[in-house]
């Protein structure tokens, strides 16, 4: 909080300054209303989620008619197929829509820990900061939200969060921003007239309508809202008192800073199951020492969960492949405590650790206890002496050539 009180203190010594010298000063942007929303004749925002590569195509006839959306998008998936790259969120955004949050990896924040949960949502909005955009709007991954999830989605520095399905309209102040009220998803089986329904309400009630639309098409699946309607939309609105602005216009308010990392108490994706471009190494984790005769695969036959990870080695040294969190500075690394994980193995195996020091750089790795080799689950713990430690990084490696599956790693 600090930090965005001080430049607050920043912008209006500026703004003096500036008036001193005999300029006039342009006010702050938080002095004016966010964007000047009409209370006479509704609000009306259009929001996207999933950052799905034809809402390009929606984005350009928003454009052509003078208005802007509100794109929610996961920072994961920018750059993969049929997904906006980040080159084309560049121009959606200099061509005046909203960039903002969804989270990481779609996760559905209640079920979460809070550690997870401020990953997916600190940590999506850090990497579309350093892509280049300011968001300040967020929406909750299958409109699944909770006290605790709204709570991080404010702690991360966002100005609402886009929430609860099935509710015609929200009030343009709202009472929370942190769970805003949305009609149902626009889809397939959408009519022109149930959209327009929307709006009218909010034009009655001098509310806002939040309208959520996915993908575009005559037929691509229960969330593709057809062309003709979209565009028979948008027409239909160009003559309606009701203002059409983005979720960040209506709720107002400067761009917050994301809050600096904290490392985690928990193995963050501890039962291996998130994955993310093409490299198959699992989301927070890191895999050195691969080669044609030492491999890692994620496997069916999972203790827990959808996965297990397979680490192979056919010949030379085993200690070499090293399936590791993440060497981070705390999105991924925990604190110490007591390490454990479930294995299945031909040969014995061992941990290996590598810790972090307050000067940021990481130990040498070195080893832990062996365990046998185990036809069914077992259970290899460890609590080793990582007092100085601000991080850990931690895997389980081969003894022998041989084989090992392993998932469900957790940290006490
Ligand atoms: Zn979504």
């Amino acid at each position: 909080m600090g930090r965005v009180v001080m430049m607050g203190v920043a912008i209006a010594i500026a703004v003096s300054a500036a008036g001193c010298s005999g300029q006039s000063a342009r006010p702050t942007p938080s002095a004016v209303p966010a964007s000047g929303v009409p209370a006479d004749g509704g609000v009306v925002s259009l929001t996207f989620d999933d950052g799905l590569e034809r809402q390009q195509q929606m984005a350009r006839e928003l454009t052509t008619r003078g208005m802007s959306g509100t794109f929610y998008v996961l920072s994961t998936r920018i750059q993969a197929a049929g997904y906006l790259s980040q080159a084309q969120l560049a121009q959606l955004s200099q061509a005046g829509h909203e960039i903002g949050g969804h989270t990481r990896t779609h996760a559905r924040l209640p079920a979460l820990h809070r550690d997870e949960q401020r990953r997916e949502v600190c940590g999506d909005r850090s990497a579309l900061e350093a892509m280049g955009f300011t968001p300040r709007s967020f929406a909750y991954p299958f409109h699944a939200v909770n006290a605790a999830a709204e709570a991080v989605v404010k702690e991360c520095g966002y100005n609402s969060g886009r929430g609860q399905a099935g509710v015609a309209a929200e009030r343009i102040t709202p009472g929370d921003p942190y769970n805003l009220n949305t009609p149902l998803s626009i889809g397939a089986r959408t009519t022109l007239a149930e959209i327009q329904q929307y709006v009218i309400a909010a034009e009655q009630r001098k509310s806002w309508a939040i309208l959520v639309f996915h993908d575009y098409c005559d037929d691509c699946g229960p969330l593709g809202v057809k062309p003709k309607i979209f565009t028979d939309v948008l027409d239909w609105l160009k003559g309606r008192k009701v203002a059409v602005r983005t979720v960040g216009d209506v709720i107002g308010g400067d761009v917050r800073p994301v809050p600096p990392v904290k490392a985690p108490s928990i193995v963050i994706n501890a039962s291996l199951e998130n994955y993310f471009g093409k490299d198959g190494v699992p989301d927070c984790w890191q895999l050195d020492g691969r080669s044609a005769t030492a491999t890692f695969s994620r496997v069916p036959g999972a203790r827990t969960g959808r996965w297990a990870g397979r680490i192979q080695v056919a010949a030379g040294n085993p200690y070499r492949l090293r399936l590791a969190i993440k060497q981070d500075d705390g999105e991924c690394a925990p604190k110490a405590g007591r390490l454990s994980v479930w294995y299945t193995s031909t040969v014995p195996v061992r941990f290996t650790l590598s810790t972090r020091t307050g000067d940021g750089a990481w130990s040498r790795w070195v080893d832990g206890p062996v365990f046998p080799a185990a036809s069914t689950w077992r259970q290899a713990t460890w609590t080793p002496r990582t007092a100085q430690a601000e991080g850990i990084s931690f895997g389980l490696v081969l003894t022998a050539p041989g084989q090992a599956t392993i998932d469900d790693f957790a940290l006490r």
